[in-house]
């Protein structure tokens, strides 16, 4: 018996692991970005099974044909039948979705574990962490297109919106494969989405029971006040700690799917005033002499740096730079001007940004700084009861390694500087 694997990243090594244990005596490993191993166009149908990472487009290789399998596959097929599956995707608000997820299931005493494209493959959580009750997964929809068997208790679309059109060409296609996790949601499993037409009139045609999360909580959920209500259960959203209005859409989408496990009623606060955010995704990171500190470095987009901006308020500085990547940073202004009394543009791509937005800008400062730490000194130096948000919309390799290493040295800047440290 012999396997292949086509890509090999962190998921081709847990689908090694798994393979292995199926009893494959030879897996041949096929990678073009590694010259360990062969050529991708060397790959011939003659393996009783190839396991074909999320990050291989099967429509450049035509030459991949055989009994293709993913290691999502693989590792559903070896997980214990127990355990229960939570499947989440959407273009953005993915693995924060997926954080919050089983933070809430672990707070309610079921034994979860977070997953998949979040950066810790199935394959190795039902491999490492067997006593796992529920396992929640993020999926990409190129992981989603290579299902086969996989069956889901709960799943979710959190939305779509414009990404991957250099894979899928085209909007429809892009449609198509995230709603493809249709599929593989159990006829008794719930289906939560937001309410965009494409989807809901697809998700309608399917005997699973279905959620429609209105982003504006005027209906499902209804937000009174701070009491964010569910019908059967509610959360007092005083005791939620993550910034933004998106975050209380992904807190939505999360304790939805949780319900669908853990059954919730009544007042059930107490499971989510402990729930952290992801690193580097608008994670509040100090407040000291009533200076907020915010870190967005994942927000290497103008996209992301909007959605952040949209739950901002004056008074309110915006960090902004890094490595330009060909952007346009017009669509920040409006938001900019109407939520931020200060903008700070710092690193390589400060003074493109400032020609692009300076001229649109009302009533609002500027500042420019050479570095990411300059800027934080000075600003750690002068601000007093303000915001500061990193939310650069710039890849990091200017000044750092990559958007983490951005983000946890503007931590340690912060600290050294306003001497929490
Ligand atoms: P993903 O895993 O899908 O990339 P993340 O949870 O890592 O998503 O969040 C990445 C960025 O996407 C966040 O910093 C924020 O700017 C944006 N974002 C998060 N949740 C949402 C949401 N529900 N709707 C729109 N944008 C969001």
């Amino acid at each position: 018996m012999k396997a292949a694997i086509i890509g090999y990243g962190k998921s081709g090594a847990a689908a090694s692991r798994l393979l292995k244990l199926k009893g494959y005596e030879k897996i041949e490993i096929f990678d073009d970005k590694n010259e360990n191993y062969k050529n991708i166009s060397e790959y011939k149908d003659e393996y009783n099974e190839v396991v074909v990472s999320p990050g291989i487009d099967l429509n450049k290789y035509k030459n991949i044909s055989g009994n293709i399998t993913s290691e999502i596959e693989l590792a559903y097929n070896h997980m214990d039948k127990n355990a229960k599956i939570i499947g989440i995707t959407g273009t953005n608000g993915k693995s924060t979705t997926t954080f919050l997820t089983a933070q809430i299931l672990n707070n309610a005493g079921v034994k979860a574990c977070a997953c998949g494209n979040i950066g810790y493959p199935f394959g190795e959580a039902v491999l490492d962490k067997a006593d796992t009750e529920v396992y929640v997964i993020e999926l990409s929809s190129f992981q989603i297109e290579l299902l086969k068997r996989f069956k889901a208790a709960a799943g979710c679309i959190i939305n779509v919106t414009q990404d991957h059109l250099d894979r899928y060409g085209t909007m429809d296609k892009y449609y198509e494969a995230k709603l493809l996790l249709l599929n593989f949601i159990d006829k008794k499993g719930l289906f939560v989405t937001n309410t965009d037409t494409v989807i809901v009139n697809k998700a309608i045609l399917y005997d699973f029971q279905a959620r429609y999360i209105d982003d504006n909580f005027k209906s499902f959920p209804k937000l009174s006040g701070n009491i964010l209500d569910f019908g059967k259960f509610n959360v007092d959203l005083s005791k939620y700690k993550l910034f933004g209005k998106h975050n209380i859409t992904n807190l939505s989408f999360a304790l939805s799917m949780a319900d669908k496990v853990c059954s919730f009623e009544g007042d059930i606060t107490n499971l989510i005033e402990n729930l952290t955010s992801m690193p580097h995704r608008t994670e509040l990171v100090a407040e000291i002499n009533g200076v907020r500190w915010i870190n967005d470095s994942k927000a290497t987009n103008v996209d992301s740096v909007y959605t952040a901006l949209v739950s901002m308020k004056k008074p309110a500085v915006l960090l902004i730079g890094g490595r330009d990547k060909k952007s346009d940073y017009t669509p920040l202004a409006d938001l900019i001007n109407q939520n931020i009394s200060k903008i700070c543009y710092f690193g390589e791509a400060a003074d493109l940004i400032k020609s692009q937005l300076s001229s649109l800008l009302k009533g609002v400062e500027e500042e420019s700084y050479k570095s990411l730490k300059e800027c934080v000194k000075s600003l750690a130096e002068k601000e007093k009861d303000i915001t500061v948000l990193l939310s650069p919309a710039c890849t990091s390799f200017d000044e750092f390694k990559s958007y983490e290493d951005r983000g946890y040295k503007f931590k340690d800047y912060v600290l050294e500087f306003t001497g929490g440290k």
